[in-house]
């Protein structure tokens, strides 16, 4: 069994989120089985805007990943927090967002891309 536990975005709609049917525990990232009771039967919905709980500002990035770069902790209903990309350094703690484009975090040979998130 090769069954990787590294979160990873699969899907085009970036404000999907999963819900385990057997114990109603919520997470963002795809993954195989729910971390709490290990089913493998989940259901999708979507998120809806999210609370900045804390930003930050990176200023020495990788090569191909844009600087300054806008980093933001953000909690949803169901107790769902994940850690994105801000659209702008305007974004403060307290702020609702939600998802915007999906836009390529890093270049070059390690290419990635991930949700951006914007305030409404
Ligand atoms: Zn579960």
């Amino acid at each position: 069994m090769n069954e990787s536990r590294e979160p990873t975005v699969e899907s085009d709609d970036a404000g999907q989120a999963f819900r385990c049917t057997n114990c109603s525990s919520s997470w963002y990232y795809t993954r195989g089985r729910c971390l709490d009771c290990g089913s493998s039967s989940f259901e999708t919905y979507r998120l809806g805007p999210g609370r900045v709980v804390a930003t930050t500002t990176v200023h020495a990035t990788p090569p191909g990943v844009r600087t300054p770069n806008h980093l933001g902790l953000v909690r949803f209903d169901d107790g769902v927090s994940l850690i994105a990309q801000l659209e702008s350094s305007g974004v403060s703690v307290g702020e609702s967002v939600g998802f915007g484009e999906i836009v390529t975090l890093r270049e070059g040979d390690a290419t990635s891309i991930g949700p951006q998130l914007t305030t409404e």
